[in-house]
């Protein structure tokens, strides 16, 4: 039974991800510092090791756990406005956090590495749809800080032979369809998320939608929403490709679709079957106008195919969440 640790398990990519390398069969143990993850998603059935990445005591404390085959990586902060206000905390978490897992990896010999990088590594795209070889020119701290682990890894792999994938999640949403997990970020600032809280609850609160003058059909802008579910299929995917093929790689995780918010909140309307209160509120900075993924590296050499590709479906899967949440 191969051996996964995954780093940043309690959170909402994360703990989808344990939940299907259980189901599948392998050995997990989750390593989380719980500071935004959450101890109600942790998944029956994986081990857990409680600790933070900038603690090389802690990194070596869960690596001699057992001999692990790979690790995911997940734990990370994320938000992009925070990012500008605190860079040294994103720059901390996100990068020396990280290196110190590499080298802890590297020190065993731990050989393969599955990262969680972002659509924010291209910043402002210069052209849509946007393919792996559009130069990375971040616009805040939260995209150099994978534009920064997505540089150590191709050093490593060269340097040491760690091979590893980047994986670069477009917008992330959805939850899992049997409801037990989902997406809880405290403070929330995703916009279906925000949609569906708003729409569920009896506060009245408007959804407010940050600029409607974007150079876009509608004004606003448009996003490629991807189900957690298929990120967490291209992580086992992305496993395979390491174990047939060593190297390091990069590929876009996203529908090849874009919707605007505007549309986002016409189909969340549709779903639940009921009006939305909206209000036009100013651009939010860092908010490019369009970012949507062009997939198909990783269709051609994962074989990697979203599942979930209709957006009331994806929607569904996050009502179905939100109308229950356990966390
Ligand atoms: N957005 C919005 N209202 C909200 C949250 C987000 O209008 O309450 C917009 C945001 O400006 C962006 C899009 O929705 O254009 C998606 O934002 P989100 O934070 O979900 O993901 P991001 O694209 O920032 O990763």
């Amino acid at each position: 039974m191969e051996r996964i640790l995954v780093c940043g398990g309690a959170g909402y990519i994360g703990s989808h991800m344990v939940k299907r390398l259980l189901n599948e069969g392998f050995d997990v143990t989750v390593f989380d510092s719980f500071e935004t993850g959450h101890r109600e998603a942790l998944q029956e059935g994986a081990a857990v090791f409680e600790g933070t990445l900038n603690n090389p005591a802690d990194v070596n404390g869960v690596l001699e756990m057992k001999p692990f085959d790979a690790v995911f990586h997940f734990a990370a902060r994320i938000q992009v406005g925070e990012s500008v206000r605190q860079p040294s905390l994103y720059y901390g978490n996100n990068v020396a956090g990280t290196l110190n897992l590499l080298q802890a990896m590297v020190a065993r010999g731990i050989g393969r590495f599955v990262f969680s990088s972002s659509a924010a590594v291209y910043g402002t795209p210069l052209e849509i749809p946007i393919r792996e070889d559009h130069p990375l020119v971040p616009i805040n701290p939260y995209g150099w800080t994978k534009q920064m682990v997505e540089q150590i890894l191709a050093d490593f792999w060269r340097a040491y032979g760690l091979a590893s994938v980047s994986l670069r999640y477009f917008n992330a949403c959805g939850a899992d369809p049997e409801g037990s997990i989902g997406e809880s970020h405290d403070p929330e600032t995703h916009l279906i998320p925000n949609i569906l809280k708003s729409a569920l609850s009896n506060s009245s609160e408007p959804v407010l939608i940050f600029g409607d003058d974007y150079p876009t059909p509608d004004g606003t802008c448009v996003r490629d929403y991807v189900h957690v579910c298929d990120l967490a299929d291209a992580h086992l995917k992305a496993l395979d490709s390491l174990r047939a093929s060593p190297g390091v790689r990069a590929y876009n995780l996203g529908n090849g679709c874009g919707f605007s918010v505007k549309q986002v909140l016409e189909a969340a309307e549709r779903v639940l079957g009921a009006k939305i209160e909206r209000r036009i509120a100013s651009r939010r900075e860092g908010d490019p106008a369009f970012l949507v993924a062009d997939s198909t590296l990783a269709l051609k050499e994962l074989g990697w195919r979203p599942r979930f590709t209709s957006l009331e479906e994806i929607l569904q899967t996050a009502l179905r969440w939100h109308r229950c949440p356990r966390y």
